[in-house]
C-alpha cells in the first residue's frame, strides 16, 4: 500500500531557511516528484521503503512510500536522514547508512550549470532490502530528468508569455504613435475626437469609449458628451477631472471602468472614458493610456487653438469685408437688405430681420429680411426679443424659444424657429435698431457666433449713421432754406436726367407780382414769410413726382415730367388762383409755361427755361397775375 505524506517536515535547516529568492522551486520539486513517482510506479511499487525529496534547505517535498514497518518520523530513523543529507549536501556525492532494522540511501541532485546540489533525493528502507545503490541512483537521475523537463516547462512558458506581452505591448505602442500622428495631423477639433475614439478602439478591442467635454463642442458622435458635474453622485469622470488623475474602478460585467484627463498644455478639456474587460487590462496599459490622453489633449488644443485663430481671421476678414460694402452704400434700404443677407450667410441662419426704431411712432419698424411678412410691419416698443434688447441695450442667445417663455416673438412664432441671437444697433450711444437672427434647430448657435452678432452690429450702427449723415447733408445741399423747396441746382440736374429718358415734360416759371412793394410795405420778415406761403401752395398743389424749386430771389419753378403744356397751363392756373385768395397779406404770380418733347430738334434745360421765361416777361407786361404760354 502506497503511502504518501505530507510534505512540512523539515529536517535539515540551513542558515537562509527559504526560497524566498526562489518561489517557483517548491511547487517545481512537488510537481516534478510526483510525475517521478507515476513514471517509476512499478519500481517504487516492488520494495518496502520510502522514496523522500528533499531541497538543498532540508525541507520534505515528497514522499512516496510502499512499506507498513516503519514510520518516518520515527526518532532514530530521523537522526539517520538528518545526518545523511547534511552529508550528501556537504560532500555532493551519494551517501549510505545503516542504522539498527534501517538503511538510508541519499544521492545530492545537481544543478545543470553549477556545481550545486539543489536537492537530495533519499531512499529509506529496512535494513534487508533488495534495492541496489545503482538502482537508487537511476531512480535519483530519473527524477533529476523530470524535474528538468518539468523546469523547462515553466520555463517555456514563462518566456512564451512574455514574449507575448511583449509583442501586445508593441502591437499597442505601434497602434499608439499611429493613432498620436493621425491626431496631430487633424486641425479641426471633430476629427481629432474621431480620431482619438478610433484609436481607443484599435488599442483596446471590444472596450466601449466615451468623451466628456468641458467646452462647449457640437459633435454627430453620440460617444460624445458635454462634462456636467453631480456634486452628489459618485462619479469618477468628475474625479478624474477634477485631480487631474486617471481613475480606475471595476464596472459590471467584469469589467473596468478608466476615467482618464484629457490635458493639453493650457488646460484640461474633459475626460475620455473606457470601459474595458478586466482580462484585457495589464496595469502596465495605464501608462500607455495616459500617454494616449496626453498626446490627445496636446492634439485637441492645438486643433482648438488654430481653428480659434482661423475663426479670428475669418471673422477679421469678413468684418472688413462687410464694412467696405456696407459703407459704399450710402441708401438705408440698401445697408438694411445687404446686412440682413451677408448676416444669413455668415451665421448659416434661416432668418434674419432687421428692425429700425421709429421716435414718432414709438415703435420698432422691419426694414429688412428674409420673412416677407415681417417686412414693413411695426411692433409696439416694448415687444418681443427686440423689446428686452432695446430696454436692457445687450446682445441676446436664445438657446431654445420652444423651453424658454421669456418673451412671445412673432419672428419665431410665424418660422418655427428655436435659435435666436439679436443685437441692439448702436447710433450715438442710443439704440436706433435691433437684428434678430433665428434658426429652426435649437442650440443653433454658439457663443463665438453671439459675440460676432455683436461686433457686426456696431459696424451696421456706423454705415447707418454715415448713410443718414450723409443723407442729411445732401438733403440741406438740394434743399432751399427758406421755402424748403429744392435748390435750383437740383432741378436742373433733375430736368437734364428726364431729358435723357423722359419723351416729354413741362416748366412752370412763377414770379411773385410787385414783391418790391411787399416788402417795402410789410418789410422783409413779411415778404419772406409770403414766400414761405407761396411756396406750400405749390407744393400741396403739385405731384410726388412733380420737382418744384426756388429758382432765384422770389422765383419759383416747377417741373412736371411727362405733362404736356395745356396739362402744365391747368396747374400753373390752379397755382395762380390758390395765390391769388390764400396769401396773406395777399399776393399774386404771373407764370411762364413752356415743355419739351422727344421729337423737337433741339432739347436742352437752357432753351427750356428761355422760353419760360419768355412767356413770364410776356404775362407780366400784359398785367400780371396770369399765365402765358410759350410758343412753339
Ligand atoms: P414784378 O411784378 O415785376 O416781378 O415786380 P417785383 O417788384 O416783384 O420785381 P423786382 O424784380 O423788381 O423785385 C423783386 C424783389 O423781390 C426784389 C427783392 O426785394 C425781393 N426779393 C427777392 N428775394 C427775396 C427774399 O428772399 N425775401 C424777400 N423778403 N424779398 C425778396
Ligand atoms: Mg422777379
Ligand atoms: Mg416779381
Amino acid at each position: 500500500m502506497e503511502t504518501i505524506l505530507n510534505n512540512e517536515l523539515i529536517w535539515f535547516a540551513s542558515e537562509d531557511f527559504n526560497h524566498a529568492d526562489q518561489p517557483y522551486l517548491p511547487p517545481l520539486l512537488s510537481e516534478s516528484f510526483a510525475k517521478w513517482r507515476s513514471e517509476a510506479a512499478q519500481i517504487t511499487a516492488s520494495e518496502e521503503g520510502y522514496f523522500i525529496l528533499v531541497d538543498d534547505c532540508g525541507r520534505r517535498h515528497g514522499v512516496s512510500g510502499n512499506t507498513s514497518s516503519f514510520q518516518l518520523e520515527q526518532g532514530d530513523l530521523n537522526i539517520l536522514l538528518q545526518s545523511v543529507i547534511s552529508e550528501a549536501i556537504r560532500e555532493g556525492s551519494p551517501a549510505v547508512r545503516s542504522h539498527g532494522e534501517f538503511k538510508v540511501m541519499a544521492v545530492p541532485l545537481l544543478k545543470r550549470t553549477e556545481d550545486a546540489v539543489f536537492a537530495v533525493f533519499l531512499y529509506a528502507a529496512p535494513q534487508h532490502t533488495s534495492m541496489t545503490e545503482a538502482t537508487i541512483q537511476a531512480c535519483a537521475m530519473h527524477y533529476r530528468s523530470c524535474f528538468y523537463y518539468i523546469f523547462e516547462q515553466i520555463y517555456m512558458k514563462a518566456i512564451i508569455e512574455q514574449e507575448e506581452r511583449m509583442v501586445r505591448e508593441a502591437r499597442r505602442g505601434e497602434a499608439l504613435l499611429i493613432a498620436s500622428r493621425k491626431m496631430y495631423n487633424q486641425n479641426d477639433v471633430s476629427s481629432v475626437l474621431s480620431e482619438l475614439l478610433k484609436g481607443v478602439e484599435i488599442l483596446y478591442e471590444s472596450s466601449e469609449a466615451h468623451l466628456y467635454l468641458s467646452q462647449d463642442h457640437v459633435h454627430g458622435d453620440p460617444r460624445v458628451h458635454p462634462l456636467v458635474f453631480d456634486v452628489m453622485a459618485h462619479d469618477i469622470i468628475a474625479e478624474a477631472f477634477l485631480n487631474e488623475k486617471p481613475v480606475i474602478e471595476p464596472y459590471a460585467n467584469g469589467q473596468l471602468a478608466i476615467a482618464v484627463p484629457l490635458t493639453g498644455k493650457q488646460a484640461a478639456y474633459g475626460i475620455l472614458k473606457i470601459l474595458i474587460a478586466s482580462d484585457n487590462w495589464n496595469d502596465s496599459d495605464l501608462h500607455i493610456i495616459r500617454l494616449f490622453a496626453d498626446t490627445a489633449g496636446s492634439a485637441f488644443e492645438n486643433a482648438k487653438l488654430y481653428e480659434q485663430s482661423n475663426m479670428l481671421i475669418k471673422e477679421l476678414r469678413l468684418i472688413n469685408e462687410m464694412t467696405k460694402r456696407l459703407n459704399q452704400s450710402l441708401s438705408l434700404k440698401e445697408i438694411f437688405q445687404f446686412a440682413t443677407n451677408e448676416l444669413l450667410l455668415i451665421f448659416q441662419a434661416d432668418y434674419c430681420c432687421i428692425l429700425q426704431l421709429s421716435k414718432e411712432s414709438d415703435s420698432f419698424e422691419v426694414k429688412a429680411s428674409n420673412v416677407p411678412m415681417l417686412v414693413k410691419t411695426k411692433f409696439a416698443i416694448e415687444y418681443g426679443f427686440s423689446g428686452i434688447v432695446y430696454r436692457t441695450k445687450e446682445p441676446l442667445i436664445i438657446s431654445d424659444y420652444m423651453n424658454s417663455s421669456a418673451v412671445s416673438s412673432t419672428l419665431m412664432d410665424n418660422t418655427d424657429s428655436r435659435s435666436l441671437i439679436a443685437a441692439p444697433i448702436f447710433v450715438e450711444g442710443e439704440v436706433i435698431g435691433v437684428i434678430l437672427i433665428a434658426h429652426r434647430i435649437a442650440n443653433y448657435f454658439s457663443y463665438e457666433n453671439y459675440k460676432l452678432l455683436q461686433v457686426i452690429s456696431t459696424h451696421v450702427g456706423l454705415a447707418i449713421a454715415n448713410a443718414s449723415l450723409h443723407a442729411e447733408v445732401r438733403r440741406m445741399v438740394i434743399t432751399d432754406n427758406l421755402t424748403g423747396l429744392h435748390a435750383r441746382h437740383y432741378l436742373n440736374e433733375q430736368i437734364v436726367n428726364k431729358q435723357r429718358y423722359d419723351s416729354c415734360g413741362s416748366l412752370i416759371l412763377a414770379d411773385i407780382d410787385l414783391f418790391k412793394q411787399i416788402n417795402d410795405t410789410f418789410g422783409h420778415l413779411i415778404g419772406d414769410e409770403i414766400l414761405v406761403q407761396v411756396s406750400s401752395i405749390i407744393q400741396t398743389a403739385i405731384r410726388s413726382g412733380d420737382i418744384a424749386a426756388r429758382w432765384g430771389g422770389e422765383e419759383l419753378a416747377i417741373y412736371l415730367p411727362k405733362i404736356g403744356i395745356e396739362q402744365a397751363r391747368v396747374i400753373a392756373e390752379r397755382i395762380r388762383d390758390q395765390v391769388s385768395s390764400k396769401t396773406n397779406p395777399r399776393v399774386t404770380v404771373s407764370c411762364g409755361v413752356s415743355e419739351w418733347q422727344s421729337t423737337h430738334e433741339k432739347i436742352s434745360v437752357e432753351s427750356l427755361f428761355y422760353r419760360a421765361d419768355m412767356a413770364l416777361y410776356d404775362a407780366k407786361h400784359k398785367g400780371r397775375n396770369r399765365i402765358v404760354v410759350a410758343a412753339e
